[in-house]
C-alpha cells in the first residue's frame, strides 16, 4: 500500500491502483481499540468496550459474502485498503458485526490477530492437515511462527520449519514448536525434506515467502496428494510440469487472510494463551514512516504496533 504495488510476473510492478485502491488513503488494516461511540442500530456492544476490528469487509451480496467469506468478496471494502483504516485516532467501522470483544488481551497485541495471525490461521486451515502429516512451513518470520503455533495446537501435524536464517530457525524451534528445521541456504532443501520424510515428501507445504525460488523447490518435495498453500506476497512466477499435476494429484491453493469466524476463533485461542502474539516494538502515529521503513529493512522481529 505504501509503495503503491508489488512484484508481478516478469518483474513487472502490480499497481494497487489497478486493483481499485484510491489514494489518498489512511492505511492500517490491523485495528484494535476501544469503542468511542455507537450507531443507533448497534447491539451487544457498549462505549469503552475493548474490541478487535475485522477489516476484510465485503459488500455483502456476492457468492463469497453469502457463505461468510467476505475476505474474498468480488467488491471488497476492506478497511485500510479500499476505505480509510487505522493509522488514526478514530476509525469508522460500518457495522458492529465486524467487532469482536477481546476481554483481557491488551489492545496492542490484539491488533496483530486481524491480519497476520488470521492469514496464518487461514493458511493452516487451507492445508487441511491431519495428525500424521508432515507439513513444511517455508519462512519462519512473524507469520510462519504463528502458523507453527496454530498447526501445533489445532492439528497435531509434524512441523518442519524452513528458512535461510539460523536465528529464525532457532525461534521456530523454541517459540513455534517446530519438530525439525532446515536451513535452505546451507543445505539442499529437497534432499533434506526427503530425508526427514522417509523419501515420501511433504504432505503439505505452506509457503509464507511465495517467491519463484521457494516455490520451485517446494514443488520438488511434495508427496502424492500434497497441498501446496501459497500465502506470501513476495511474487514472481512459476513453471509447472503439467503432467505431474494429475498423476501426482497435487493441489495448489492460494490463501488470502481469513473469515470473520476464523478471527473469532483466534481471539478465543489468544484469550486462552494457546497463541501468543509477539509485539516487539511500539510507535506513535507520527512515527508511521519510521515504523514502515524499519519493517521494510527487516529490523522488526515479531510485530511493530502504531498506537496513536
Ligand atoms: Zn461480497
Amino acid at each position: 500500500m505504501w509503495e503503491g504495488g508489488y512484484e508481478g510476473p516478469h518483474g513487472l510492478l502490480l499497481k494497487t491502483t489497478d486493483r481499485g485502491v484510491k489514494y489518498p488513503l489512511t492505511p492500517g488494516h490491523e485495528i484494535a481499540g476501544t469503542i468511542d461511540s455507537l450507531g443507533e442500530q448497534a447491539e451487544a456492544f457498549s462505549e469503552n468496550d475493548k474490541v478487535l476490528v475485522y477489516p476484510w469487509i465485503g459488500e455483502g451480496l456476492c457468492p463469497a459474502c453469502r457463505i461468510g467469506e467476505e475476505n474474498l468478496c468480488d467488491k471488497p471494502r476492506s478497511l485500510g485498503v479500499y476505505v480509510d483504516g487505522g493509522y488514526a485516532e478514530y476509525v469508522l467501522v460500518p457495522s458492529y458485526k465486524y467487532l469482536v470483544k477481546i476481554g483481557d488481551i491488551d489492545i496492542d497485541s490484539a491488533a496483530t490477530l486481524s491480519c497476520s495471525a488470521l492469514t496464518a490461521y487461514g493458511a493452516v486451515k487451507n492445508a487441511n492437515l491431519k495428525p500424521d502429516d508432515n507439513v513444511v512451513i517455508v519462512g519462519a518470520g512473524g507469520l510462519g511462527l504463528m502458523a507453527m503455533q496454530l498447526a501445533k495446537a489445532v492439528t497435531g501435524a509434524r512441523i518442519i520449519a524452513m528458512d535461510i536464517g539460523d536465528d529464525k530457525l532457532k525461534a521456530a524451534k523454541e517459540d513455534g514448536g517446530a519438530n525439525d528445521v532446515v536451513n535452505s541456504k546451507k543445505e539442499d532443501p529437497v534432499k533434506a525434506i526427503m530425508e526427514l520424510t522417509d523419501k515420501l515428501g511433504a504432505d503439505a507445504v505452506i509457503d509464507f515467502v511465495n517467491a519463484s525460488k521457494t516455490v520451485e523447490s517446494d514443488m520438488q518435495f511434495l508427496r502424492r496428494r500434497a497441498r501446496l498453500v501459497l500465502v506470501g506476497l513476495f511474487g514472481g512466477e512459476l513453471k509447472l510440469s503439467l503432467v505431474s499435476m494429475p498423476t501426482r494429484a497435487y493441489r495448489l491453493i492460494g490463501s488470502y487472510t481469513g473469515t470473520l469466524s476464523d478471527m473469532i476463533e483466534l481471539v478465543s485461542l489468544a484469550k486462552r494463551e494457546v497463541i501468543k502474539p509477539v509485539v516487539s516494538e511500539k510507535f506513535k502515529l507520527d512515527q508511521a514512516t519510521e515504523a514502515l521503513s524499519k519493517l521494510k529493512d527487516g529490523k522488526i522481529a515479531g510485530r511493530g504496533v502504531i498506537n496513536p
